[in-house]
């Protein structure tokens, strides 16, 4: 391999992959006007259309934009010697290449955040805030800001430091004890998520009694899932956007409300949601993505053994020194169409077990009030009855509402 080849095979991947996302979010966007199936007629009035229509098209643009700026942004690092800058100021900083990397990765996702600042703050409080979304003051926007700093620099900073110590320690084996500890980190995270991290953001607590924890009662203990599992989280601290979902295993799993679907829901619907979520638990599809993503992080880490000594991935990126962090970026990079196509994988199982869970509420509990329940929340976050299905392909984890109510409705 000679760097000059592996640098056009990051030029090439990084604008065919822009053009492969700029086309589907073309075809998506020419199917905005569609008529809308029979259906969901009832799922907008006149007005709610029109701004839904607005709304799709907001974020069309916004994207269009967006993504061209981190195009040119990354390009425009890869023709005039960012790496290599940054490179250098690691290099200066200190001899240890566990400290290098650190610096070096430190500069880039610290400058790539602080250069995505003003496109979050205008999608929050500029588009969100226009159609009635937001709900985030700029002290939260800001606070939370900081707190993933903190957080990215913690974790992020101990793995990358580990990663670095076991090529240092084992060679190419390195993958072999990274993938060890990152399973064993992503269980962890899995189980703990909820109690550790999602504190540091949100407020949960149990369900209040009334009416609707006597519904959840019953259905939960006729289908065997513990009530003490079941928590509302305040979502509407930032948005007016409505969630359900379910985490964890064993022990610690839970299901997640947010108060927003309280409050924009009849009891029997958000029972509906509910049975939805426990359905994933039921079918084992937490198990399921957990295995697999652990599974897809063993081969990545594989791949990117037989990569790692390999100094023209360095050089192809214009930093002459080669090095673990330089060839990680290469790496990250060369390897971004295989991850699009685990993507595509990924994406077409979650929507099998969207359809599963659908399933699972409908036997357990009831059809109508989930067919209700989904058309209120697409209502409610002026969502794209209409989209591509190309784009469904890429992009959706969820089938688009129609097929969903087909499905319940047959
Ligand atoms: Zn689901």
């Amino acid at each position: 391999m000679d760097k000059t080849f592996v640098f056009y095979c990051i030029l090439f991947i990084l604008i065919a992959e822009f053009i492969l996302a700029t086309v589907m979010n073309y075809l998506n966007a020419k199917r905005f006007k569609d008529p809308i199936p029979e259906d969901l007629n009832d799922v907008y009035n006149a007005e709610e259309y029109e701004k839904s229509q607005a709304y799709k098209l907001t974020n069309y643009k916004f994207g269009v934009f967006t993504s061209i700026f981190s195009l040119v942004l990354i390009l425009a690092f890869l023709f005039f010697g960012g790496f290599a800058w940054v490179d250098n100021v690691a290099q200066n900083i200190s001899e240890n290449i566990i400290i290098q990397a650190l610096v070096f990765f430190g500069i880039i996702m610290l400058g790539s955040d602080i250069l995505n600042i003003p496109f979050s703050y205008y999608q929050t409080f500029v588009i969100e805030e226009k159609f009635g979304f937001n709900k985030t003051t700029k002290t939260t926007f800001l606070i939370d800001k900081l707190k993933k700093w903190a957080m990215t620099i913690i974790f992020g900073g101990a793995i990358l430091s580990l990663v670095i110590w076991f090529f240092e320690w084992a060679g190419t084996n390195f993958w072999v004890y990274t993938w060890a500890f990152v399973a064993v980190f992503t269980l962890f995270m899995n189980l703990f998520y909820s109690k550790l991290i999602v504190p540091l953001f949100n407020k949960q607590e149990p369900l209040e009694a009334g009416s609707l924890k006597e519904k959840i009662e019953n259905y939960a203990a006729q289908v065997g899932f513990d009530l003490q599992n079941i928590f509302v989280i305040n979502g509407s601290k930032r948005s007016t956007k409505a969630n359900a979902y379910f985490s964890g295993f064993g022990k610690e799993k839970r299901v997640t409300l947010y108060d927003t679907l309280i409050n924009d829901l009849e009891e029997e619907e958000i029972v509906a949601v509910l049975a939805h979520e426990i359905g994933h638990y039921k079918r084992k599809h937490v198990i399921f993505n957990l295995a697999t993503s652990i599974v897809l992080t063993g081969v990545m880490l594989f791949i990117l053994s037989l990569f790692i000594n390999n100094p023209e991935v360095s050089l192809a990126i214009g930093v002459d020194r080669p090095s673990f962090h330089a060839a990680l970026i290469g790496f990250g990079i060369l390897y971004s169409p295989i991850s699009e196509i685990t993507g595509l994988l990924m994406n077409y199982y979650s929507r099998k077990f969207e359809y599963q869970a659908d399933d699972y509420a409908k036997t357990t509990y009831a059809a109508l009030p989930l067919v209700t329940s989904l058309k209120k929340l697409s209502k409610n976050s002026l969502s794209n009855l209409t989209p591509h299905p190309a784009y469904v392909f890429m992009h959706y984890s969820h089938p688009p509402l129609i097929d969903r109510i087909r499905n319940l409705k047959a």
